[in-house]
């Protein structure tokens, strides 16, 4: 809990409306913590993650420090993926909503260029964009940053992963000094410890705990469920469940398209986001999922990376992530603002060691859900198995038994209720 309200912070009566208007009374820690340098111009380093509210938490001291009488853009923020800048911008719209002449243009890739042009004719005070399509325009000599006193990168270590680093140094260039120079990020690598000796002067670093508190409002759940029967494990988890919001996640595009043409075949209203689609499919795809006229979105990581998206009733790890960060940021697209939220993770067998790291950086037992209909592979709980016991190539765990192998008896066609343990089990799936 905050030590003090936004009432107590000397902001603007326009900001304070504003805040009130969006029901936000008390700063989240990361706001409690960055708001104040920040308003004193200095370097930051908010190690926070999405979900934390660190949007308004770098968003209400810019608008606080902008001139809105100067027509020159006066504030950059740069963003790795289309939906987190059109999510950022929004938020500076509705803090900025009471404060006149303002405006804040967003720029991206994947929309005409034109008609961003056109916007940047009104002479923003506030840039918010991706790196590729705002070094278009700097090129272009569209849009000047002379006037910039603040650069702010947002999920910096994730713009370093996709490969904007060059990019990011080259934006940097048009930017004069000296300049107030601010990063959030998730994660502190080596890479942004780089940037912030090359590009900023005695930063204060602002931290709050890597998980959000959230994360604990979250049952954590996982289906043992042989690879091939995923798809029938998730619709049964649609069925026994009623969500009225529901994100899933996929590794591929491919994986994705697969699954919605799965889901809409048994009568399931569902939708697919990742970045083979255009800009404009994406942004629709997205609104109806946010209004809830589709229920069920199939998302890749980099499509569903920082959308904001309140009320999901429930995660559905399809294919698990790579890395366990990943699981966590996937995760706490639910159980947001306190709400109580489901997360499930499809684990195939050979997929049970990589599930054990993920529960072991969880610091929390992930308990096994056993679906109707669907009986699990294995009974037992990731966590506890001994070392050697899930072999990679997804056997059956009498291999790893002591007892020598005895030669598997067919059993008759129909039979789907055998008495004889796991391996009958396995079968029937
Ligand atoms: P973010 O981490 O910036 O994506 O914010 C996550 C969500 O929390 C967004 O929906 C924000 O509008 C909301 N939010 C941010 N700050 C506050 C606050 N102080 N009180 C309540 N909600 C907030």
């Amino acid at each position: 809990m905050s030590t003090f309200t936004f009432a107590e912070l000397p902001l603007s009566p326009e900001v304070h409306q504003a805040l009130e208007q969006m029901k936000f009374t008390t700063p989240s820690p990361i706001q409690e913590k960055a708001i104040p340098p920040m308003l004193e111009g200095k370097d930051l380093i908010g190690l926070a993650q999405t979900g934390t509210g660190k949007t308004a938490a770098f968003a209400i001291p810019i608008i606080e420090t902008i001139d809105p009488t100067l027509r020159e853009v006066q504030a950059v923020v740069i963003c790795p993926t289309r939906e987190l800048a059109i999510q950022v911008a929004e938020e500076f719209r509705k803090l900025a909503k009471f404060k006149n002449g303002f405006s804040i243009v967003c720029v991206y890739g994947g929309q005409p260029m034109d008609v961003q042009q056109l916007a940047l004719k009104n002479r923003p005070q506030i840039l918010i964009g991706t790196p590729g399509r705002m070094l278009d325009f700097l090129w272009r000599g569209t849009i000047e940053l002379n006037s910039v006193k603040t650069v702010i990168l947002d999920e910096a270590d994730e713009m370093l992963n996709m490969g904007f680093r060059d990019d990011i140094e080259k934006i940097f260039g048009f930017i004069p000094t000296p300049r107030q120079t601010v990063f959030f990020s998730a994660t502190m690598p080596k890479a942004i410890m780089e940037l912030t000796k090359e590009y900023q002067f005695n930063p204060e670093v602002v931290r709050i705990e890597p998980k959000p508190a959230e994360l604990s409002q979250i049952r954590q759940t996982y289906v043992n469920v042989q690879q091939r029967n995923k798809s029938k494990a998730l619709i049964q988890i649609f069925k026994q469940n009623q969500f009225s919001l529901a994100l899933v996640f996929c590794n591929t595009k491919h994986q994705v398209d697969n699954l919605v043409k799965q889901l809409q075949q048994v009568g399931f209203s569902v939708e697919g986001l990742h970045g083979g689609k255009t800009q404009n499919h994406r942004e629709r795809i997205l609104k109806r999922f946010k209004q809830g006229a589709t229920p069920i979105l199939i998302a890749t990581d980099v499509a569903a990376r920082g959308i904001d998206v309140k009320n999901i009733d429930a995660v559905v790890n399809y294919d698990l992530p790579e890395e366990t960060e990943a699981y966590t940021h996937r995760i706490g697209r639910t159980g947001r603002a306190g709400q109580s939220g489901l997360a499930f993770s499809l684990v195939a067998s050979h997929q049970l060691n990589t599930f054990k790291a993920i529960q072991k950086s969880q610091n929390h037992r992930i308990n096994q859900e056993i679906l109707e209909g669907l009986p699990p592979v294995l009974a037992t709980n990731p966590g506890e198995q001994k070392p050697g016991l899930h072999k990679p190539d997804g056997r059956d765990p009498a291999a790893a038994n002591n007892r020598p192998r005895r030669p598997r008896r067919r059993r008759p066609a129909g039979n789907g209720h055998s008495s004889s343990g796991e391996v009958a089990k396995q079968k029937a799936l």
